[in-house]
């Protein structure tokens, strides 16, 4: 039964969400944002853009100084309205350029360049600073902002992360089920294995496996935890 938050305090906080691909993180962060009256940070969004900046550009994804140089001159800006996903790069949409395939392939070797992540989690840490936040990454409760409220690490089983990700590309054929779940455990093993950040859980964040649960109740259980984290904080 959904807790009645009606005498619930105003969410002051930042949730930080990190995970894999396919686990829901994206839906849960933009709806709890929602629920929280939140701004919605979409960290994947800004390292798609910076890749489709690389790509454009004809940079060398094995050449970390020119990636990084390419990086340091494009301007990325990322909506937080949770209703309304918006990414630009120097002042162009490119909303449906950072989910193309091409995109979707370059992005780890992007997102593994030290240079890349400095700069962006300098970004990230300004907007985060502006309001309360839900922010979903990889590296949001272990790099971005350590002290967030609450920290939660989603997980789903692969054949239903696979599922997922096809439904959303609108395509349910088996064969390309397994096509899917192969190019996500190849980005999850470089996004987990590089030097930079890797994926992993961060310290003191709760693991709530999803392959089971509906959206609307991944949302609500997190709404109550971060609900019960600023109470247990203010009472401190
Ligand atoms: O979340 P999404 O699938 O859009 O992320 C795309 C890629 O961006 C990830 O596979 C990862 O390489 C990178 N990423 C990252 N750190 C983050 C968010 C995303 O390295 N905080």
């Amino acid at each position: 039964m959904p807790t009645d938050f009606s005498e619930a305090p105003e969410f002051r906080g930042v949730v930080a969400l990190d995970g894999p691909s396919g686990t829901g993180k994206s839906t849960v962060a933009r709806l709890l944002a929602r629920r929280l009256h939140a701004q919605y940070l979409d960290t994947g969004a800004m390292y798609r853009a910076a890749t489709v900046a690389v790509l454009r550009a004809g940079v060398d994804l094995n050449d970390p100084a020119a990636v990084a140089a390419e990086v340091a001159t494009s301007r990325i800006d990322v909506g937080t309205d949770p209703e309304h996903r918006s990414t630009r790069l120097n002042g162009t949409d490119v909303e449906r350029e950072i989910r193309t395939a091409a995109t979707t392939a370059a992005v780890s070797a992007v997102s593994a360049v030290p240079d890349v992540r400095t700069q962006l989690v300098a970004q990230q840490r300004l907007i985060i600073g502006r309001a309360p936040t839900v922010a979903e990454g990889r590296d949001i409760g272990s790099v971005v902002w350590p002290d967030a409220e609450l920290k939660v690490y989603l997980t789903a089983r692969e054949d239903v992360r696979a599922r997922r990700r096809a439904g959303e590309l609108g395509s349910l054929h088996s064969d390309d089920v397994d096509r899917i779940a192969q190019s996500l455990r190849r980005r999850d093993a470089f996004d987990s294995s590089r030097a930079a950040s890797p994926l992993r859980r961060p310290d003191g964040a709760t693991e709530v496996d999803t392959s089971d649960l509906a959206i609307d109740e991944v949302v609500e259980l997190l709404a109550e935890l971060a609900f019960r984290a600023i109470s247990a904080a203010d009472r401190a």
